[in-house]
């Protein structure tokens, strides 16, 4: 595999980590150019996922250095392709975690294409033409045109863009399970950070009572005050936990630290649905009593399609739905990761890559 290939004649500024310290240092790298089905993007903003710390640490093994990470991306389109009929320069739009997939398979025949078995990312991916794809962490992006969102007119840049991973990483188990049109259920949250967030303000726009359970009491202010959570379980908290038994219907689970299956599963109703959407990198225990006697469902959700992720930011446009962030500068990701890895972040980092205004 190549870094580049001869058509990639376009240089750009970025952020890049070299080797697994994960230090973040400006880059100079090349993109391909414009082609037929593509669009360019002047990056205006970039979250900071969880994943990036994975990536730029090698974590997972997986790392093809350097690594140009970011796929929170919203950014104005420059240059569209002889193809393109879905986008005019100067849109505002957004990029996901998905830069490629085989246009060929049942999944992406279905716009599921999340699912297909040759999905390539935004970054530490490889492109159709065999060049390791480079995220957002940069001031400048060629997207293939069918892994690109149009972003509403009210929503601000800088607190839209972690809704391209978060956002819609919590939006599609909601979506799957009927939890967009059928308002009043009992929903669990697990875990309030950036993903969880997001999903309490999803609950309370669609309608449903939201429990937010977590291991810190300290958070339960904040859930109830800023967020508009209902309830809030401690996890930790034996009589709490006892409380809740059989009391939701749904329960969304964003937590990455590896912890038993088992206590939150009692939360659940008979026939409640458990969605893992968190990704611990060691199992998690499952015990099979609160499965069989409550007739209980577990199951996992990646991302979503450019469909769903499409209809995720509309929907945000229509309730105001953004992240809460805070924004830091380019030469402040280091800082950011380091703080992100102890959860010092309410709730997700953006880096204000061009230094404009967020409301362009
Ligand atoms: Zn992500
Ligand atoms: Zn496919």
């Amino acid at each position: 595999m190549a870094q580049t290939t001869p058509n990639h004649t376009q240089t750009v500024s970025g952020w890049a980590a070299h080797d697994p310290s994960g230090k973040i240092t400006p880059y100079t790298f090349k993109r391909r150019e414009n082609g037929i089905n593509d669009v360019t993007i002047e990056i205006l903003y970039c979250g900071i996922c969880h994943t990036d710390i994975h990536h730029v640490k090698n974590d997972w093994g997986i790392t093809m250095y350097p690594v140009v990470p970011g796929h929170e991306i919203t950014g104005l389109i420059t240059k569209v392709g002889s193809n393109v009929t879905k986008f005019k320069v100067g849109d505002r739009v957004g990029v996901g975690c998905l830069a490629a997939s085989c246009l060929d398979c049942e999944f992406c025949k279905d716009e599921q294409e999340n699912y297909c078995d040759q999905i390539q990312f935004t970054y530490n991916g490889i492109f159709w033409d065999g060049s390791i794809t480079y995220g957002g962490y940069s001031k400048m992006l060629v997207a293939d045109h069918r892994y690109v969102v149009h972003i509403p007119e009210n929503l601000p840049m800088d607190a839209t863009a972690p809704l391209l991973c978060a956002g819609i990483t919590v939006f599609c188990p909601l979506k799957d399970n009927n939890m967009l049109e059928s308002p009043g259920k009992k929903m669990g949250v697990i875990g309030l950070g950036g993903l969880g967030h997001v999903a309490v303000k999803f609950g309370k726009a669609f309608g449903h009572h939201v429990t937010v359970i977590s291991t810190s009491p300290s958070k339960e202010k904040e859930a109830k005050e800023r967020l508009g959570a209902d309830d809030f379980i401690v996890s930790t908290n034996v009589k709490q936990m006892q409380a809740g038994k059989r009391s939701l219907d749904f329960i969304l689970d964003t937590v990455s630290a590896k912890h038993s299956l088992g206590p939150y599963l009692e939360l659940l109703k008979v026939k409640g649905t458990l969605v893992i959407v968190g990704a611990p990198d060691k199992p998690m225990d499952l015990p099979s009593f609160p499965l069989i006697f409550g007739k209980r469902v577990v199951k996992g959700s990646m991302t979503g399609s450019m469909k769903e992720t499409q209809e995720m930011i509309d929907v945000c446009g229509k309730y105001n739905i953004t992240c809460d962030i805070e924004t830091v500068m380019p030469d402040e990701i280091n800082d950011a990761l380091d703080r992100l890895a102890k959860n010092d972040v309410k709730y997700r980092f953006v880096i204000n890559i061009a230094g404009k205004s967020s409301s362009l």
